[in-house]
């Protein structure tokens, strides 16, 4: 196969919010950056984001009081020189956000109107209604293509270019013929490519989000950080686990069991139904075994909205009305919704130091290679993520990474002149599921992987049921070796696609499921049965894993930043 070079100063994969400021800084400072997604940008799961962006704007609120919540609700697991940065800059995010043009709602006096999120101590969610997301990425994107990004819509990225310590590119294919492949040569070269709840049965994620760019970063050998911390929502809708914004209980909306108990009441007396998401996932799976579920598996609980006033549904949660209707046939305005935890975001990821260069281990960086978004780790979020905390995290820190590969570039970073031998390993990758002809189905193996990632690495997991799920993925991998694809077709071949995507898929659950075993406490979204509670001593460390060509998984631990917030005990 040829293979085209081209060369670029920065490479950016992934058109989300992250992805986009980067390229959009990179070009308005006259760098050449390529942006690599396989989808079109305004298709990125930020633009599915519903509830709001965090910033301290309140008048009774401070930036110290945003760090404080952030970092009691990572569990002290998040890294507090990160979450200083995130915290003092929020304010300035906002405005900023508002000057390139996103149109956020307001309150009375016609200030930028917040409301209230669970596991924080003031109202601090900026919102557009319902769609808080679209709004940034429409703005960010109108903002980028102003700038004249160059964009490589429908292009999948499948391996990254990396020797010695530094990275210069990647290579990629275009969906639209599957046949035209390039390397993507550059200075620097960025991954903004978003979240993998997709390895879950039940989860709100876009179809896209497979984690793809995680397992492509392990395949060289570079480590993954705090991969078991999964954070799972509250609401999603039950059955399917598409969203239902945590703006659903900022606005005021109660949770009740089969028997009409408001049983929040139980587990976090003071937060209530604003306790943070890992509590509230908690207690609804408990309800839930307990038999206390509604709805025809009673799988689910209800949540009720029916005592605010309508004017604040149809004016604040529009969207989540729709969704209710659409989904489940049940209008919130009369009636309660059935819901239950969902897969939702990843806490952990390809990690970066303060300024998202992407970490070789715990001591040393790589050279050229940057990430920012979902799928990196610079641990704003430790063990548990707040609600609105993750746009605020993609937009400051996707704005970060690209002023200081600005910087790096101005600094005089070499080009390391990419080589057509440089595509060979994916080629052979590419080449062998397009013409694959074995037994096994993708989407079998793909249900396998979900069912059990949920019901044996979900919201409770025990050594007992995380060794089940792991020799689950072993022989997933074994199987996937056997797989076949039955369109051999060039055009938008999406067999071929999802086969790439899912054996990222098995890889990096794979880290999930080994960083759970390790990994003997509860914190945060990572709860253990058998080890209920936090152990400082032990596990106030950042999981680094590598893995071998077997799919080996090993362990280091790394230091957390701590700071001026001591780790204390959660009450609610
Ligand atoms: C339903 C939902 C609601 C949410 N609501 C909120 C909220 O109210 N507030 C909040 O703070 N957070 C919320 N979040 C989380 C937040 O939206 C995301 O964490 C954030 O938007 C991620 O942005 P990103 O730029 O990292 O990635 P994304 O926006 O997911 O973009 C990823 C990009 O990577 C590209 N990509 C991926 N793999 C490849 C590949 N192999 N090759 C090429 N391109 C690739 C995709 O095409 C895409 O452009 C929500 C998430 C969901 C799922």
């Amino acid at each position: 196969m040829d293979v085209k070079i081209y060369e670029y100063d920065a490479v950016v994969v992934g058109a989300g919010l992250a992805g986009l400021v980067a390229a959009k800084e990179l070009t308005e400072a006259g760098k050449k950056t390529a942006v690599i997604t396989k989808l079109h940008p305004l298709r990125s799961h930020s633009g599915a984001a519903q509830g709001g962006i965090n910033a301290a704007l309140g008048k009774d609120d401070s930036t110290e009081l945003h760090e404080f919540d952030t970092v009691k609700g990572s569990d002290y697991l998040a890294d507090q020189d990160a979450v200083e940065l995130m915290c003092s800059k929020a304010p300035e995010t906002i405005r900023w956000a508002e000057r390139m043009g996103a149109v956020f709602s307001r309150d009375k006096e016609g200030d930028i109107a917040i409301r209230p999120f669970g596991g924080q101590s003031k109202p601090r969610a900026c919102y557009a209604k319902d769609r808080t997301g679209l709004t940034l990425l429409q703005t960010i994107y109108e903002q980028a293509y102003r700038a004249g990004i160059e964009v490589f819509d429908e292009w999948y990225a499948g391996d990254l270019l990396y020797e010695d310590g530094k990275a210069y590119g990647v290579v990629a294919y275009n969906i639209r013929d599957s046949k035209d492949m390039a390397i993507f040569n550059a200075r620097v070269t960025m991954f903004a490519t978003g979240g993998h709840g997709r390895a879950f049965r039940f989860n709100s994620n876009a179809h896209a989000n497979t984690g793809d760019s995680l397992s492509i970063v392990a395949r060289h050998g570079l480590p993954l950080e705090d991969m078991e911390f999964v954070q799972f929502h509250p609401s999603g809708l039950g059955g399917s686990g598409i969203l239902i914004s945590e703006a659903a209980r900022g606005e005021g909306g109660r949770l009740y069991n089969s028997e009409g108990e408001r049983f929040m009441s139980k587990y976090a007396p003071n937060a209530m139904e604003l306790a943070s998401r890992d509590v509230v996932s908690r207690a609804i799976m408990e309800e839930v075994r307990q038999g206390k579920g509604v709805g025809k598996d009673k799988q689910s609980v209800n949540i009720d909205l029916t005592h605010l006033d309508p004017e604040i549904i149809l004016t604040r949660l529009p969207e989540l009305r729709e969704l209710a209707i659409a989904f489940q046939g049940q209008d919130m305005l009369k009636e309660p919704i059935h819901i239950s935890a969902t897969a939702h975001y990843s806490m952990g990821g390809i990690p970066v130091n303060i300024d998202c260069q992407v970490r070789k281990n715990p001591k040393e960086l790589v050279e050229g290679f940057y990430a920012a978004g979902e799928c990196s780790c610079v641990s704003v979020h430790g063990a548990n993520r707040l609600g609105a905390n993750s746009l605020l995290e993609a937009l400051l820190f996707g704005r970060h990474a690209g002023e200081n590969m600005v910087k790096a570039l101005d600094s005089g970073v070499e080009l390391r002149r990419a080589t057509q031998d440089d595509a060979k390993r994916f080629i052979d990758e590419f080449t062998r599921v397009k013409t694959s002809n074995g037994k096994e189905r993708v989407p079998k193996l793909r249900e396998e992987l979900q069912n059990g990632m949920t019901a044996d690495a979900g919201v409770f997991r025990s050594k007992e049921s995380l060794e089940r799920q792991l020799k689950l993925i072993d022989n997933l991998i074994e199987r996937y070796r056997d797989i076949r694809i039955d369109d051999k077709s060039d055009t938008f071949n999406t067999d071929l696609q999802e086969a790439l995507e899912l054996g990222h898929m098995l890889e990096f659950s794979k880290f999930i499921v080994v960083g759970a075993l390790k990994r003997e406490e509860s914190r945060g979204g990572h709860y253990r049965e058998d080890f209920p509670t936090r152990d400082d001593e032990r596990f106030l460390k950042h999981t680094y894993a590598y893995m071998d060509k077997d799919y080996n998984i090993n362990i280091e631990w790394g230091d957390v930043v701590l700071g001026k917030f001591e780790p204390m005990e959660r009450k609610y």
